[in-house]
């Protein structure tokens, strides 16, 4: 592919200011040229001249939460148990929904196994290549202690820890997701010590680990069992937060999903998300994820956006919600972005993720608005192909 998009803005994140009046030269897939139009060279002949002016070039985005073969929506819980052509099926709407929003990596944090493989390994590896996918690094399946789901890898004695974090290598996952949280949210399902053994496994063999943990005691044993990024962290306190700054743990917060729920309470007759006591739950734990994420931020943690799609009930196609969450929380709409896109770059060590770089893949799209300071410019989509 040859294309030129001339007198575009770019937006790179990196600061509140658009650059104006850009063009942009790829060659190949690849950027081969990036300037002011002025100083643009000429146009190989074959390449198709795109006049951009108006619209912002936005780097391709990195949902840092995902699900690529769940499909979401107020049954997201049912829909894991459906058949692996359903799955496979939901795959390839996700994937087409998330690079038409601008999506071009997912961070695969669990799906449900076939012959004790998760799906989502079989859906990256169709996809490498392809141009009209987002690139996938999946964690396979959810490793539990004590599994309370029949769709996860489930650790009752702790020295099979270390087997069970060998095998999804084995598999191919290229991080591993632990699921920290019990029916009990005073204790955590998983020890300190036990989070250390799981994570000195992953680390010896190169691959992170990462943890589901929305209540305290779970996330605590998480940051301090060493994973390298906790995922909702719904309840930190001032030493957690303290804790991860300090160990450079990353957090993803996942707020779309409370946001979801709340409009499910006048898009669905379902009482979990009706009625005023349902109403008031929602009020107060979105209260606590956002105080959450204030002592997140004050402490130096970082923060990286995902949307938590198809494990939980947004679409693969809804990452400009969770900016948008973001931003209501209080992070500057250009920090929400970055949060978006190079952020999660670096969360999965892809050094060209969410970045517009000159030698690098075109990974970007393009929108009308400024999504520095207006995150709602990112559901403006003009171009994401
Ligand atoms: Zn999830």
């Amino acid at each position: 592919m040859n294309r030129v998009y001339r007198n575009a803005a770019i937006a790179h994140a990196t600061g509140p200011r658009l650059m104006l009046d850009q063009t942009i030269h790829v060659v190949d897939g690849c950027i081969s040229w990036m300037g002011p139009d002025d100083e643009s060279p000429d146009p190989d002949p074959s390449a198709e001249v795109i006049d951009a002016s108006g619209a912002t070039v936005v780097p391709g985005m990195v949902d840092s939460h995902s699900h690529t073969v769940l499909q979401g929506g107020a049954h997201w819980i049912d829909r894991i148990d459906d058949p692996t052509e359903v799955l496979l099926a939901a795959a390839e709407h996700n994937g087409a929904l998330a690079y038409g929003a601008g999506i071009r990596w997912l961070r695969d944090v669990g799906a449900p196994t076939r012959d004790d493989r998760a799906i989502s390994l079989d859906v990256r590896d169709a996809w490498r290549g392809r141009s009209d996918r987002p690139y996938i690094r999946a964690a396979g399946a959810w490793v539990e202690r004590q599994g309370q789901f029949g769709f996860t890898i489930s650790v009752d004695d702790p020295d099979d820890i270390e087997n069970a974090i060998t095998d999804q290598i084995g598999n191919g996952a290229d991080l591993i997701k632990l699921y920290i949280e019990g029916p009990d949210r005073e204790t955590s399902t998983w020890t300190v010590s036990e989070v250390e053994r799981a994570v000195a496994t992953a680390t010896a063999a190169g691959v992170p680990v990462t943890a589901h943990a929305t209540n305290l005691p779970s996330v605590r044993a998480a940051v301090y069992g060493g994973v390298s990024c906790v995922e909702h962290g719904t309840h930190i306190d001032q030493d957690t937060a303290t804790e991860m700054a300090k160990r450079g743990t990353y957090l993803v917060p996942t707020l779309g999903v409370g946001a979801s729920w709340d409009t499910f309470g006048t898009t669905t007759t379902i009482d979990r998300f009706n009625g005023p006591e349902a109403r008031s739950r929602l009020e107060a734990r979105k209260e606590l994820s956002y105080l959450s994420l204030h002592l997140a931020v004050n402490a130096g943690v970082t923060i990286a956006a995902g949307t938590d799609f198809g494990g939980g009930s947004l679409r693969a196609n809804h990452l400009a919600w969770e900016v948008e969450c973001l931003v209501d929380a209080g992070l500057e709409p250009w920090q929400a972005l970055a949060s978006a896109t190079w952020i999660g770059g670096d969360l999965l060590a892809e050094p060209s993720a969410g970045r517009v770089v000159i030698g690098d893949s075109a990974d970007f799209f393009l929108v009308h608005g400024n999504p520095l300071e207006d995150p709602s410019a990112l559901w403006r989509v003009w171009r994401s192909d």
